[in-house]
């Protein structure tokens, strides 16, 4: 089960993943600056072929690895620098997954469920592809994001409420989703990940999703810092914006 310290700064972004800007070192640094002991870099995982966008490149992932362990090294007498990935759970790259997990290069594996594959192997991301078929997508990912958990490959589920994006009003169906979510990772050492930036976009956020949550169950807050500005303490409670 992975620990965070009271001043550390998690789910952090690199320019890896072509929408994230800022060096490395601007983060670390500014990091340092505002008294954090630890910054947890969860940058966008490639997936082998890169046929999927705004990711890092499957070339940069041994580039990503080996410059993070240096700058560990480096500023180990500054701050604690863990090293990640962000990734979703898509069936075909099932053990691709794995093997990540298994490489022993990252302190923590963290399930970001942005799309979900089809059973025909399609992947869904776009808002425009929703159509009037809102819930039924929201059911795939809430799917993929259940069998990620499964796996035992992730130790952290990143934005589980952010399904919901773009949905208007809390609705029976949305808390059924929530609650199979919650049975997932129940009696794990899995956290579920109060996600900062969601909380500034509009409908990302849901304390309804929060409010079903047991305290027996591992939560984290996380940055989700695209930006060497967005690096700022989270001591505060978070609140949604409908
Ligand atoms: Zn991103
Ligand atoms: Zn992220």
């Amino acid at each position: 089960m992975i620990q965070l310290s009271k001043n550390a700064m998690f789910h952090v972004h690199t320019y890896r993943c072509k929408h994230a800007t800022g060096t490395d070192r601007e983060y670390i640094e500014r990091a340092i600056e505002l008294g954090a002991d630890e910054i947890w870099f969860t940058d966008h995982a490639p997936y082998p072929g890169d046929k999927i966008g705004k990711r890092m490149l499957y070339a940069d992932l041994p580039e990503y690895v080996e410059t993070m362990k240096a700058l560990k090294k480096e500023y180990a007498r500054e701050i604690d620098l863990k090293i990640g990935l962000e990734m979703e759970y898509l069936p075909s790259y099932d053990s691709y997954i794995k093997s990540v997990r298994r490489s022993g290069d990252f302190d923590v594996l963290m399930l970001g469920e942005h799309f979900y594959e089809r059973a025909d192997g399609s992947v869904y991301f776009a808002k425009e592809e929703l159509g009037d078929d809102i819930m039924n997508e929201r059911f795939g990912m809430c799917e993929g994001m259940v069998a990620g958990i499964k796996t035992g490959c992730f130790d952290v589920v990143a934005h589980p409420d952010r399904i919901f994006r773009n949905c208007r009003n809390w609705t029976p169906e949305m808390a059924e989703l929530s609650q199979r979510i919650i049975d997932a990772v129940r009696g794990t050492d899995i956290y579920l990940e109060q996600n900062y930036s969601s909380t500034i976009k509009k409908d990302h956020y849901w304390t309804e999703f929060w409010d079903m949550v047991p305290k027996d169950v591992h939560v984290l807050k996380g940055l989700d810092a695209h930006k060497v500005e967005a690096l700022m303490k989270l001591d505060f409670e978070f609140k949604a914006t409908h």
